[in-house]
């Protein structure tokens, strides 16, 4: 795993833990961590949502989509705060039901000035394409703006919304970049790559998730 990702959490006061990719886990998550932020990473088998393989569909590892929608679950039945990030945000979108454009730039129906960068040739420390946000959502609570810039390295996206989840965040394209729970329970993905860069949305972003987190510990 990048280390930007333990980083991100050490800075808000947070204690990163990596879990391996395990066959079983019996023990329930919340005897151990508070809180569940899944990477980014590879492609997903499209088999999880009843597609066969696309010809651009890039590296996948099956055992590491059923390890992760494993986490998915059982961080949501213990009520843990889940953060998701690019690849994550497609997993919880995976594990509640949902399913993924395999290839944005030959499967994404695009229309007016067409699909935004979306695999961004500029460093990842820089912010390329905007988001829209929904207003009152729990993102625009965390990042307190309905618009903000964002990196972008994915070509893959959420194509149907888990039953779940709602979109709440939108490149200019439409492709879906913010999804969370319907509830109160802490549950965001984000398209983008929060931990790579240094904007304030960024910071309150990891914030908000251990703050989370840390109010999961308080009441254990
Ligand atoms: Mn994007």
């Amino acid at each position: 795993m990048a280390g930007a990702y333990c980083r991100a959490v050490q800075k808000v006061g947070g204690i990163p833990v990596l879990l391996p990719a395990i066959t079983r886990l019996e023990r329930p998550l919340a005897s151990f961590c508070q809180g569940l932020l899944l990477s980014g990473g590879g492609d997903f088998d499209p088999g999880f949502f009843g597609e066969v393989p696309h010809p651009a569909l890039g590296t996948v590892d099956y055992e590491r989509d059923c390890w992760e929608i494993t986490l998915i679950t059982k961080a949501r039945r213990e009520g843990l705060p889940i953060l998701g990030i690019c690849r994550g945000m497609q997993a919880i979108n995976i594990a509640l039901g949902g399913s993924l454009y395999q290839d944005l730039p030959s499967q994404y129906p695009v229309s007016g000035k067409g699909l935004v960068e979306h695999h961004q040739s500029a460093p990842g420390d820089q912010v390329t394409h905007r988001v829209k946000i929904t207003v009152n959502s729990l993102l625009h609570q965390v990042v307190e703006s309905t618009e903000i810039w964002t990196n972008s390295h994915h070509h893959q996206a959420v194509k149907e919304t888990a039953p779940g989840l709602k979109v709440t965040a939108r490149s200019e394209d439409g492709v879906i970049e913010g999804i969370e729970g319907k509830n109160d329970h802490f549950l965001l993905g984000v398209q983008w790559h929060p931990e790579r860069l240094s904007t304030p949305d960024s910071h309150r972003l990891f914030a908000a998730f251990v703050r989370a987190c840390r109010g999961k510990m308080d009441s254990a």
